[in-house]
């Protein structure tokens, strides 16, 4: 099973993929994680994405779809995987597209996380409070910049998945839990 988890930053992707990659032994694929992997490895390429990152543009297109590709063919990800943060531009969606037909795979489902955007900068504020561990770009300029990029860049794949009928919707401002047991809803009606 191929799943996407998609949203705006600080709803909730990253904890219900986890979940999912528990739950159903499919290995979540975050790329956002992967882009501060190599931030911290200090490489050159890592110092030009941390300048990025940091303003909260969108990395290239094409160093996105290189990671991508680079996992999806991988032995841990033969069971499924979940896609954490991509695509997140129209041409990433039809690149994701391509490299699947290539390998006779295909997108099962598109799992939209729904929020009220207001309460996302508090959210994310609260994520940085509560790991300890802050995030370059979690502060409450960059999530503003990161959420008007989702608008422009990543919200018109939306469309894109919905002409397929692959699009699902659940209500991201419930609990961790219910909106876990949403997705395990929608997964198991398809
Ligand atoms: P995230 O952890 O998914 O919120 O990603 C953190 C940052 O990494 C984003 O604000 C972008 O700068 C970059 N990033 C992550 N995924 C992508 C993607 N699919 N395309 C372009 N940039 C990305």
């Amino acid at each position: 099973m191929n799943i996407i988890m998609f949203g705006p930053p600080g709803a909730g992707k990253g904890t219900q993929a986890a979940r999912l990659q528990q739950q159903h032994k499919i290995k979540q694929l975050s790329t956002g994680d992967m882009l501060r992997a190599e931030v911290s490895s200090g490489s050159a390429l890592g110092q030009r994405l941390e300048s990025i990152m940091s303003s909260g543009q969108l990395v290239s297109d094409d160093i996105i779809i290189e990671l991508i590709e680079n996992c999806i063919n991988q032995p841990e990800c033969q069971k499924g995987f979940i896609l954490d943060g991509f695509p997140r531009t129209v041409p990433q969606a039809e690149a994701l597209d391509a490299m699947l037909s290539k390998v006779e795979k295909s997108i099962h489902h598109v799992i939209v996380l729904e929020v009220d955007e207001d309460a996302l900068v508090d959210r994310i504020k609260g994520r940085a409070a509560e790991s300890g561990e802050t995030r370059a770009d979690d502060n409450e300029e960059t999530v503003r910049n990161r959420l008007a990029v989702y608008h422009v860049q990543t919200s018109p794949v939306l469309p894109y998945y919905e002409q397929k009928g692959l699009l699902r919707a659940v209500d991201g401002m419930k609990s961790i839990d219910e909106v876990t047991t949403q997705i395990d809803t929608v997964l198991s009606a398809d």
